[in-house]
């Protein structure tokens, strides 16, 4: 715009303006306005408004500045009407009419944004009425807003990026649960467009086998509007599938309302493969601890077979007429069988730990009964030795308890032989108290000795199963290394544990402490059968079921010790056709036989019983001697359970107990 001849470019609709000259008032000074005017950066445009009867109709342009052309995109406005350049504005904006028309008719000023569509853009609108039906508008483009436009925009595009980008896939579903949107990362792992996978097109790339499974998991976590998480496989571009783990989550606007979900997805095949070597690993381990344990069991059963010979034959023999010599052998033969049979339960015992069949029981006991069978074990070694052994019971220990006998007497055998057995001279001592643990009572059994100790960076070994001390000392005092495996176990199981403290070279104290939890409403405990108690009152008669020639020879030969009469049946089969119910007082039963087992024999002896007012009591006789076995027995039928080798005591404490 020439600055210098500004009436030439003005129209003849100028001077129809009004009062307000706008030309004299330019050009009432030294041309300073009108350059301030032409040069300022916002736009200004300088109008007359036209009213009919207090209405306002249109505007008229007098001078807008170029600033205002450039911004606005309108030009060679000056001097037309606004609707003869943007016809139809007041219908289409009658706000912005409104407000410039109040304006010019008020004399006020006003400020306002607006947003001029054809630019994109917002603009600060500021407006003023230097006269009546006079206004001036300068526009500026709103910076702030444009900035923090600009900033949004930035922060969608990164957030865009960030997104697509993330090596992880991203999904977006709607409300009806239809996918509108996935990251890059998505594409590139299924290879497939976005319209492909838009709408449930994704699922087709979902494994046969996990699609019902996923869908309905899927489906179900839209309803409730909850979170959820599934593992699928997803078909790759090479057609193979990768496991995926897809966390969906629910969305919510500002207003609170349910606008779909977001879903994220990891790829987990390796962490899946390795779970598929894991499990291929524990099933071979598995197999390989069932296999060992079978093969224990039946290692058992066939070292207990030939020592219920040697151990029953040589008891049998020490009731004979011996000289000393003879006897002193006899002894050392019983010692022997029953030092390998303890090596045999040892062996057996952690075997079904290992496969998780321990289980312990809970009978009610006499402390003192515990103590007494514990220290009658070692007290010839101990005298052997010249060891003193003590017992000191504390004042306030409970003179009942309920508990498993077995498993505690194992316990105290397995501490008090050791303290005896690494111990030269001195004494080795027992304490029994009860403690009070975080407000449970516990039975404590400490067993002090003043034999050689361990060092301490042993201690934390010695449960560990065939550790021992030190391989010298081991050929020196003997051992498997299980006892203090096993005990460790046993007292875990029963919710206790065993504690070591010991000084080398000067002794060691063991604790074995476990809960007194169940205070027994005690049965009275059967008194351990007397001499009187092990005579039967007549000469019963106990039929004897076993195929191994000399396991029978030896029961025969025991019962009849016992005051028994003695019938034979060397397998089942042939003992069912001699049976008869009230014929026999008691019956011994063998139960791995040919054509029937011992299990088989007892049932159908109970059902030929069915009818008959006797019931005839059946002890299993065996050298089946796993956890478990005992209950499989009384399950069937039998009324108690002894195992091969059996002492000649145990036998008579067992007929005792049965036919009471
Ligand atoms: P072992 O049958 O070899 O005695 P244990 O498991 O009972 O097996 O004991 C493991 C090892 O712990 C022993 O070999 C010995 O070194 C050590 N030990 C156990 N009790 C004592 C003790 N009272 N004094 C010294 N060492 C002991």
């Amino acid at each position: 715009m020439d600055t210098n001849q500004p009436a030439q470019t003005r129209p003849p609709a100028w001077k129809e303006g009004g009062n307000f000259d706008h030309n004299r008032h330019m050009a009432g000074d030294d041309g300073a306005y009108r350059l301030l005017f032409e040069h300022m950066a916002e736009g200004v445009a300088y109008c007359q408004m036209l009213f009919e009867n207090g209405r306002a109709l249109d505007w008229i342009y007098i001078s807008v500045n170029e600033a205002f052309e450039r911004l606005t995109g309108l030009e060679g406005v000056n001097g037309r009407r606004v609707s003869e350049i943007i016809p139809g504005i007041r219908d289409a904006d009658p706000e912005l009419f409104e407000t410039y028309a109040r304006v010019a008719q008020s004399g006020q000023s006003e400020k306002f944004e607006l947003f001029v569509k054809a630019l994109r853009e917002w603009f600060s609108v500021s407006v003023f009425s230097p006269q009546k039906g006079f206004f001036v508008a300068i526009f500026a483009i709103n910076s702030e807003r444009k900035l923090a436009e600009e900033k949004l925009a930035d922060a969608l595009e990164f957030h865009k990026r960030l997104l697509n980008e993330a090596p992880v896939l991203i999904w977006r579903a709607g409300t009806d649960a239809k996918c509108y949107w996935f990251n890059s990362t998505w594409l590139e792992f299924t290879g497939r467009t976005l319209e492909q996978e838009l709408g449930d097109g994704w699922t087709e790339g979902v494994h046969a086998e996990d699609f019902d499974r996923c869908l309905k998991i899927y489906l179900e976590a839209f309803a409730g509007q909850r979170p959820f998480d599934m593992d699928y496989r997803l078909r790759r571009p090479d057609g193979r599938y990768s496991w995926i783990s897809d966390f969906g989550i629910p969305l919510h606007d500002l207003s609170g309302e349910f606008c779909g979900y977001i879903g994220y997805c990891f790829d987990i095949t390796g962490r899946k493969s390795l779970e598929d070597e894991l499990r291929t690993s524990l099933d071979v381990a598995n197999a390989a601890t069932r296999a060992k344990t079978e093969f224990l069991a039946n290692m058992s059963h066939e070292l207990r077979t030939p020592l219920n010979g040697v151990l029953g034959l040589s008891e049998l023999l020490s009731y004979t007429p011996l000289n000393e010599e003879q006897i002193d052998y006899v002894h050392t033969i019983i010692e022997s069988g029953e030092h390998l049979l303890s090596v045999v339960n040892d062996i057996l015992d952690f075997a079904s730990m290992e496969n998780g069949s321990l289980s312990i029981r809970a009978e009610p006991l006499k402390v003192a009964d515990l103590i007494k069978a514990s220290l009658d074990t070692i007290r010839k070694t101990a005298d052997d030795k010249g060891l003193a052994l003590r017992c000191e019971v504390v004042e306030g220990t409970p003179e009942r308890i309920m508990g498993d006998g077995h498993r505690i007497r194992q316990i105290l055998i397995n501490l008090l032989g050791n303290a005896v057995k690494f111990t030269a001279r001195g004494s080795v001592v027992l304490r029994v108290a009860t403690t009070i643990d975080s407000g449970r009572r516990f039975l404590d059994f400490r067993c002090e000795d003043t034999g050689i100790g361990i060092a301490p960076e042993t201690i934390k070994r010695l449960f560990e199963p065939f550790m021992q001390g030190e391989l010298q000392m081991n050929r020196r005092f003997g051992g498997s290394g299980l006892g203090l495996a096993i005990s460790g176990r046993i007292a875990k199981v029963m919710d206790g544990s065993i504690t070591i403290d010991s000084v080398p070279g000067r002794g060691s104290t063991f604790t074995f402490h476990f809960p007194l939890e169940a205070s027994p409403s005690l049965s009275p405990v059967t008194p351990a059968p007397g001499k009187s108690d092990l005579a039967p009152p007549t000469a019963a008669l106990v039929l004897v079921i076993d195929d191994d020639k000399p396991s029978s020879t030896i029961a025969g030969k025991m019962l009849q010790h016992l005051g028994y009469r003695v019938q034979f049946a060397a397998d089942g089969v042939a003992a069912l056709k001699g049976f008869a119910p009230g014929k026999f007082a008691a019956i011994l039963m063998d139960l791995a036989m040919p054509v029937m087992d011992g299990l088989e024999v007892a049932r159908a002896i109970r059902e030929l019983e069915a009818a008959a007012a006797d019931r005839v009591a059946i002890i299993a006789f065996t050298a089946n001697a796993m956890p478990g076995d005992r209950e499989i027995c009384l399950a069937a039928g039998m009324d108690d359970y002894l195992t091969k080798p059996c002492k000649m005591s145990d036998l008579a404490a067992s007929l005792a107990h049965v036919l009471k």
